[in-house]
């Protein structure tokens, strides 16, 4: 087989085969095709798509491309969630330890923050001690002992992803629905996941702007998981405005914290028990979604979700006594109000521009190896719909460098627009796609 070949097919609109796609995805794993050739085939795939066989066949060459995890030994079902990212999404510290406290085991590998988005594994590392770093063994014994574990990816999964995912970062070849789908679900395959749950963001702070796109992408990934036997539900919900009311790594935790105790926002409260009850639907707890959620919501109630996540903390080194006493969470040194210059309906808080502002407060990253720092970040005091006076605090800034606070004040207004006459709330989900709405086989996905 002849690389350049492999690259021609795609430019001419045609149909790679399996054997075609494996050839490809095996050779640039071993180093053996040149990065400006991997280029070159990953912006054809961007501009003539593919068919839903040929982003089936890539995402199993690449899940395949490294270890795997087999999980079935340890446990009934490893179902499992995922999130396209967004801005203040704490989502699977609250959901996880509710599934768990449930009764369904959940072993979730969790990523880092890039760009204006966070990453749980950021997140929990606001609990001294808490180790994110564990070998496969341990993840599979951490899993059979308590039930539940958060961990980075571990060992060598999905290198195949790994290689093309930096390759289309700095190429311009991200957007690409074949290319995200196949990245994603191979991660998901390679670790192990029978069921999964896959919250599909889509808004001014998620990678997806527009609705169809983000259905089209849940489409794909669904259909992926029925053509590979695992299954699969996505949920499209809503990133105009960041979930929650915190948007930085210890304020977000507390925020989890307080949702577990029952306190949390109602936006975030609801977002969980709907994704936790769809993962006790899929991993079998429970055959309606209506019982799921009461599930969870004991869970809740009784604390039982709480002293997961405590027994989550413990197992993997972290200190639980900041769960108990959150006042010893770091604080920042600037704590400083940001108020209203108008007033009126609010119409949008740009969720893309308040993870920036978390960015420049040092809150993430805009380089893989940059230090975070944890106790920086927003809170929020209002939501789109809201009515808000002159004067009236809308955001709260918790930074540690003086010269960045009058810079995130002025980001931070600029986020905002407002209506003089009422603002419907935003919905928390768009829609459900479930295995039904898939694709043929043989269909092209369309572009963006
Ligand atoms: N997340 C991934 O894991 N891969 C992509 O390509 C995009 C988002």
């Amino acid at each position: 087989m002849r690389t350049v070949e492999i690259i021609e097919k795609k430019r001419d609109r045609e149909v790679l085969s399996r054997d075609e796609i494996d050839y490809f995805v095996q050779g640039f794993t071993r180093g053996e095709i040149p990065d400006y050739q991997v280029s070159a085939w990953a912006m054809a795939v961007v501009l003539n798509s593919m068919t839903v066989r040929e982003v089936t066949d890539l995402t199993l060459a690449m899940a395949y491309s490294g270890d795997t995890i087999d999980l079935s030994h340890a446990i009934p079902i490893a179902v499992d969630k995922h999130s396209t990212g967004g801005v203040g999404d704490k989502t699977t510290l609250v959901v996880e330890p509710i599934v768990a406290a449930c009764g369904l085991p959940v072993a979730k590998m969790s990523g880092r923050g890039l760009g204006f988005t966070g990453g749980t594994l950021d997140k929990v590392e606001s609990i001294p001690g808490f180790r994110v770093n564990m070998t496969t063994t341990e993840f599979i014994q951490q899993l059979k002992d308590i039930g539940l574990v958060l961990s980075g990816q571990t060992a060598d999964l999905a290198p195949a992803d790994g290689l093309l995912y930096a390759l289309r970062d700095v190429t311009g070849t991200i957007p690409s629905i074949p290319l995200i789908a196949s990245s994603i679900m191979s991660k998901k395959i390679a670790a192990g996941a029978q069921a999964i749950v896959l919250d599909v963001k889509v808004g001014n702070g998620a990678f997806l702007k527009s609705l169809d796109g983000a259905v089209l992408l849940a489409e794909t990934m669904v259909g992926i998981a029925e053509m590979t036997g695992r299954k699969a539900v996505a949920l499209i919900s809503d990133m105009n405005q960041p979930l929650g009311l915190t948007v930085g790594n210890s304020l977000e935790v507390k925020e989890a914290l307080l949702t577990m105790r029952g306190l949390g926002p109602l936006d975030f409260t609801e977002h969980c028990l709907e994704v936790a009850s769809q993962m006790l639907v899929l991993g079998g707890q429970t055959t309606n979604k209506e019982q799921g959620r009461s599930m969870a919501v004991k869970a809740l109630q009784s604390g039982k979700a709480l002293e997961k996540f405590v027994s989550l903390i413990e197992a993997q080194g972290g200190d639980s006594s900041y769960i108990y006493d959150t006042e010893r969470f770091p604080r920042a040194s600037l704590i400083t109000d940001v108020r209203s210059y108008n007033s009126g309906y609010l119409k949008e808080i740009h969720a893309q521009i308040i993870g920036e502002v978390a960015v420049d407060l040092g809150a993430g990253r805009t380089k893989k190896e940059e230090a975070i720092d944890h106790s920086v970040g927003i809170e929020l005091h209002c939501k789109v719909g809201d009515f808000t006076e002159i004067g009236q605090v809308l955001f709260t800034i918790h930074a540690n460098q003086p010269a960045l606070v009058e810079p995130a004040r002025v980001k931070l207004l600029s986020a905002l627009t407002w209506s003089d006459t009422p603002v419907e709330c935003l919905p928390l989900f768009y829609t459900t796609v479930t295995t039904k709405g898939t694709l043929l086989e043989n269909d092209f996905l369309p572009l963006f």
